[in-house]
């Protein structure tokens, strides 16, 4: 797993579980969603009625979990989580769902890596409360109706244009979670110094910030590498240089670029004056499969304006030449 990686595989499961805000005043950032989910919960809690299903979209790390719970709590509901892919049959949902108690919140990440159907089964839960259980098969086989409690999904997904049109046209609300500003993720580490009994002072937060790819879980994790450092090579406390010098030790940069984005980076640069080049050809010289070149290093580079997709190959913009302080080759005087 990689220490800027947004999944949040390798990481202390009960830490993340500690570290996530319990209610939505606790919740840093996203204000639009904030209050747009404010309202649909408030209003459900007057008429006293289970919300809306919600439909949350945004890049892993973004709080898409942290929201489905404050969403229960919200709601003083029960909430079971589960995912798109752990639901390989219809079977599988029908279970789950016929075992909801009334208002409770099923939390489905990757909704749209669920089996086609499941999905089917869902729209009817969705619409009816009722879903049609297969007994038997072939000519014999009868479907019997099961009436369900109300429940309110809440689903997940990196992209809401990769659910079909009938799945996504089932949530009362959609939540689109942006990746936070600096700001914001400094007081995300803040909040979480304070829970882990770390001190820490603000330029070391915003050290910190600015290389979290705009992601609270980056910056969770960045900042436990960096307590971890300034407990065995300092005092304990965090400061600018401490969070410089420990994620200097991990091979994160400024900016956030991890070892292999700043090797893709130089590569384009040094190897192929800045492109076009092939994605292949760039793979081979970092000696990477072009798959991890292009799912791994590249999002994050498109994203910070440092590499471009052309139709000609991969192109290093100015400010790549900038960040790794080189010169690009016309600029380059006799
Ligand atoms: P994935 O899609 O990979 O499951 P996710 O979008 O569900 O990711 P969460 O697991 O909810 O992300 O959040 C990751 C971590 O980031 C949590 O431990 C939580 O503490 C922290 N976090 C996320 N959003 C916020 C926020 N708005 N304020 C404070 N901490 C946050």
């Amino acid at each position: 797993a990689r220490i800027v990686g947004a999944s949040a595989e390798g990481d202390d499961q009960a830490v993340e579980a500690a570290l996530r805000p319990k209610d939505l005043s606790e919740f840093v950032g996203q204000e639009k969603v904030r209050q747009q989910l404010d309202l649909v919960l408030k209003a459900a809690r007057q008429r006293g009625a289970t919300a809306d299903h919600v439909l949350l979209s945004g890049a892993p790390g973004l709080g898409k979990t942290t929201l489905s719970m404050i969403i229960a709590a919200e709601m003083n509901a029960p909430i079971r989580i589960t995912s798109g892919p752990a639901i390989q049959h219809a079977g599988d949902l029908a279970a789950i769902l016929s075992s909801l108690q009334e208002g409770e919140i099923l939390f489905l990440d990757e909704i749209h890596r669920m089996s086609r159907p499941a999905e089917e089964m869902l729209y009817m839960a969705m619409e009816d409360f009722r879903v049609d259980v297969i007994v038997g098969k072939g000519p014999g086989a009868t479907a019997i109706p099961l009436e369900l409690p109300p429940f309110t999904l809440v689903g997940a997904t990196t992209r809401a244009g990769l659910l079909p049109p009938p799945l996504r046209d089932r949530f009362g609300f959609t939540g689109h979670m942006e990746f936070y500003d600096p700001a914001e993720l400094q007081r995300v580490i803040h909040r979480s110094a304070g829970l882990l009994d770390v001190e820490i002072d603000p330029a070391g937060a915003a050290e910190i910030a600015g290389r979290s790819r705009g992601t609270p879980r980056i910056a969770n994790r960045l900042l436990r590498r960096v307590r971890d450092y300034a407990q065995v090579r300092a005092d304990g406390v965090i400061t600018r240089e401490i969070a410089e010098a420990a994620l200097s030790v991990y091979e994160v940069d400024g900016r956030g670029l991890d070892r292999l984005d700043r090797a893709v980076l130089e590569a384009l640069l040094k190897l192929f004056g800045g492109g076009p080049v092939g994605l292949s050809t760039l793979a081979v010289a970092v000696g990477e499969e072009r798959e991890t070149v292009e799912e791994v290093a590249e999002p994050f580079l498109v994203r910070e304006g440092l590499l471009a997709r052309t139709p000609r190959g991969r192109v290093a913009t100015p400010a790549a030449w900038a960040h790794l302080g080189l010169v690009p080759p016309q600029a380059a005087g006799p």
